[in-house]
């Protein structure tokens, strides 16, 4: 793994207009994702975690520009791909892909496996009509799916193989870095391993970088190199994975880790019960964003933000007991 970050995202924000009622004149928003800051070296997997809701899926968007940002930048390669005019940014999503949770959700059925993963090549003009199916026939191959399955149709495979063709698709461009955005979360828990187990195959063969997005702790686990934990819209802890999954600090996360289901429920120590749902990100709570949840909330956490700080080793987290 390089040393030199392929991705930087610098305090990048992504605000929804809310629905205008009748009675509110003024125009509300909702902020998805709050000042992410974050930096993804080549061939590294970062791990982003959070409840459903925090603001994950919507970060990823973001960061590929396919959903447009409010604030901040996303420096990829070195080019700000903020600023990038229409034609650059198309040659761009030639380099960035995106992993879908549902496979049969983001595959046209009406088309059969050699036309959906043929179509960014047909996108992008890339190669001729035979070499574009030759590409195609040596990804299904890559992603054990074989060319015999060409003709036939989403609705003919299990989910596994469906995601299987999904990232034959993500990949044929050749992307350096793709968004997983839980690309295992919809699959059967036995199909899950072998899915995992060939994006880690395909991550050292091309030498892939990843942000892999999960709200499963225990899925991360199995990926990831760094793991980041959001929680509603902010990151509050980032470090490496296995500090994290030995030293957390951050009450947020130890109440995750301790949500893990253990195969003897007897040998956990502490758990601790994260209270409440995650709050709405249209009216999000003041100061610390988790102060409502949080066993350890002063009246300081209430008023004021904490902002994430180097605990060393790059183990970076945001949180007043700290200071
Ligand atoms: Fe809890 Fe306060 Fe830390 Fe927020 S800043 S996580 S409320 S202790």
């Amino acid at each position: 793994m390089s040393e030199t970050p392929l991705l930087e995202v610098k305090d990048l924000k992504k605000y929804f207009a809310a629905s205008k009622s009748i009675f509110k004149k003024k125009q509300t928003f909702v902020s998805a994702v709050n000042g992410v800051s974050l930096q993804i070296k080549k061939g590294e997997t970062l791990g982003l975690v959070g409840e459903s809701g925090c603001g994950k899926s919507t970060l990823g968007r973001t960061i590929l520009r396919l959903t447009p940002a409010t604030g901040g930048e996303v420096i990829f390669d070195g080019k700000n791909i903020g600023k990038l005019k229409n034609e650059d940014m198309r040659q761009m999503r030639k380099r960035m892909q995106m992993i879908f949770q549902d496979p049969y959700s983001c595959l046209n059925p009406r088309m059969n496996i050699l036309e959906l993963v043929r179509a960014p090549l047909d996108v992008f003009n890339i190669g001729t009509k035979e070499e574009r199916v030759d590409k195609v026939k040596e990804m299904l191959e890559i992603v054990g799916m074989g060319e015999q399955h060409m003709m036939r149709y989403p609705h003919e495979f299990s989910g596994g193989q469906r995601q299987r063709v999904g990232i034959a698709r993500a990949l044929i461009t050749n992307p350096e870095f793709v968004v997983c955005d839980e690309p295992v979360s919809a699959l059967d828990v036995s199909v899950r391993a072998s899915v995992l187990n060939l994006m880690n195959q395909l991550q050292e063969r091309f030498g892939l970088t990843y942000l892999f997005i999960s709200h499963d702790l225990s899925v991360v686990k199995h990926i990831s190199d760094r793991v980041a934990v959001m929680y509603l819209g902010g990151i509050v802890e980032i470090t490496g994975k296995d500090e994290l999954y030995h030293n957390p600090l951050h009450p947020y996360t130890k109440a995750l880790l301790s949500a893990i289901p253990l195969p003897d429920p007897e040998k956990k120590a502490d758990p601790q019960v994260l209270e409440g749902d995650l709050p709405s990100p249209y009216n999000p709570p003041t100061g610390c964003r988790f102060h409502t949840r949080c066993p350890h909330c002063t009246e300081r956490c209430m008023k004021e933000a904490p902002v994430l700080k180097d605990m060393g080793s790059g183990h970076q987290v945001a949180c007043h007991l700290y200071d």
